[in-house]
């Protein structure tokens, strides 16, 4: 699929590339300076940056965010609105692995594990970037970075499958909080086929210390086939609240068996305590009805991946009501043993879950008469708060019109909100990408050959402007070119 080529570059974009040739002199600030102007109400929460409400594709630093876009880590410095890869290299094109800001992960596609940056998960805490690296005879090391990506210090062994034969199960599944990094642990043996693809979980934590040790707080048997490849999610997750620590696994789809396709198991940790308690174990062959009367059916969307919480231990998945596209969300308390659907869309379908722990935040998106993505807003009993339609590019809008024929289906060349990527949000903003050009704002200035799916825009929308409804629009931080 060609593209067109965009003649103007925006100011932004322009000052961006400026700023890029003269990285070497970049250095992150650690306090919160220009920002108390521009988000008066905000402070930051080291503990709640952590994205206890769910799992986020950035770390949130107080004066920014840190992601990856094509094996490239970013920082967006929220005090002098700049983006920029994390590489001090003069004359670096910031695309492959020579780029001081190259983050590989588990090769899927071929079975490589070594790596220094697990599931592409990035955590910042106290001043310090962290990535689990893996080692060819496959040892997972946490490892810390100075704010800038620079001085590298291995910091401790998490598992090995050498000596051991324990491997960490989901990268993106570790949480930081209270100068621990909690995560699940595997074990995988000859015996792993024999047991039905079954295997034992460790749900652990290891102090941010060095050659720190690795404590096991609870084990289980779970499948360990829910994803599709080594390193891939299995369908984990872990999350924080106001008093304990969820571990959160669920899966619908078997890779290896028809057995037990359907299982779920939910436990919590209290830190004060020491205490672990398993909340709700289920097994089946049915995703009708999991978490009870009336909840519609769990698929992939259902999986710790996209499930999000709040402070007080409520978790919100989205199911499907007519086992094809999730148009529900519930909201379900483990401790309680109680569930409620608190949103059905009166769309096609509902995509990338988010919570801050006061709103729910997620994309509603329909093609049959026009194709539409809205960015919707609910509160945790599921009332509308605020709805934002996402614009298509003009110039791309025209472009393609111009194109397509009688014969194309005016809806076809409109891309929708599966095709867009949310990296995280706070009380400053909501962080989106997207993989394909035809959202406003988040647009590339090149033609796109589409060979990588590779990240062509991202943008950022202020989410307090966003939660009022006043003046929503997306301001562009990132584009691709070649
Ligand atoms: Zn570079």
């Amino acid at each position: 699929m060609k593209l067109i080529k965009k003649g103007v570059l925006s100011g932004i974009i322009f000052a961006m590339t400026l700023l890029m040739t003269a990285c070497s002199k970049y250095k992150v600030k650690d306090e919160q300076v220009g920002q108390k102007a521009l988000f008066p109400d905000y402070e930051y929460n080291q503990e709640l940056a952590q994205q206890i409400y769910g799992q986020s594709k950035m770390a949130i630093a107080p004066n920014g965010y840190y992601y990856i876009i094509d094996n490239i880590l970013y920082f967006y410095n929220i005090d002098s609105d700049i983006n920029m890869p994390l590489c001090s290299k003069v004359n670096c094109r910031h695309n492959d692995n020579t780029c001081d800001a190259y983050v590989s992960t588990i090769n899927t596609e071929n079975g490589t594990f070594e790596c220094n940056c697990m599931g592409e998960k990035i955590m910042y805490y106290n001043g310090s970037i962290y990535c689990i690296e893996v080692t060819k005879d496959r040892d997972y090391y946490l490892y810390q970075y100075d704010s800038t990506f620079s001085n590298r210090k291995q910091v401790t062994r998490l598992a090995s499958i050498k000596d051991e034969q324990l491997m960490v199960s989901d990268a993106q599944a570790c949480l930081i909080s209270d100068g621990y990094m909690y995560y699940y642990a595997s074990y995988l043996d000859s015996k792993y086929a024999e047991n039905d693809y079954t295997a034992s979980f460790y749900a652990c934590r290891i102090k941010l210390d060095n050659n720190s040790s690795r404590e096991v707080l609870g084990e289980f048997q779970f499948p360990g086939d829910y994803a599709m490849k080594a390193g891939q999610s299995n369908g984990f997750s872990i999350y924080f609240t106001d008093n304990s620590i969820y571990f959160y696994a669920g899966g619908a789809a078997r890779m290896y068996t028809a057995n037990n396709s359907v299982q779920y198991h939910v436990s919590k940790y209290n830190p004060d305590n020491s205490q672990y308690t398993d909340l709700y174990v289920h097994s089946g062959n049915s995703g009708l009805n999991v978490f009870g009367e009336g909840t519609g059916y769990v698929n992939s969307m259902s999986q710790g991946g996209y499930v999000r919480t709040d402070s007080e231990g409520n978790f919100y998945i989205m199911t499907s009501s007519k086992a094809k596209d999730n148009n529900n969300i519930i909201k379900v308390d483990f401790d309680k043993n109680t569930c409620e659907v608190i949103y059905t869309t009166q769309m096609e379908k509902l995509d990338y879950l988010q919570s801050d722990g006061e709103y729910l935040y997620f994309f509603e998106s329909d093609s049959v008469k026009d194709k539409k993505s809205l960015l919707t807003v609910i509160d945790m009993s599921g009332n509308v708060k605020t709805q934002y339609e996402m614009e298509y590019d003009e110039e791309y809008m025209a472009e393609m019109q111009k194109h397509s024929g009688q014969n194309v289906n005016g809806n076809s060349y409109k891309p929708d909100a599966s095709d867009i990527l949310v990296y995280g949000l706070d009380g400053r903003y909501i962080v989106l990408g997207s993989r394909t050009t035809g959202f406003k704002n988040l647009t590339t200035s090149d033609t796109v050959d589409y060979k990588k799916e590779p990240v062509v825009g991202v943008g950022i929308i202020n989410t307090k402007d966003y939660l009022s409804g006043s003046n929503v629009s997306i301001k562009q931080i990132y584009q691709y070119a070649r």
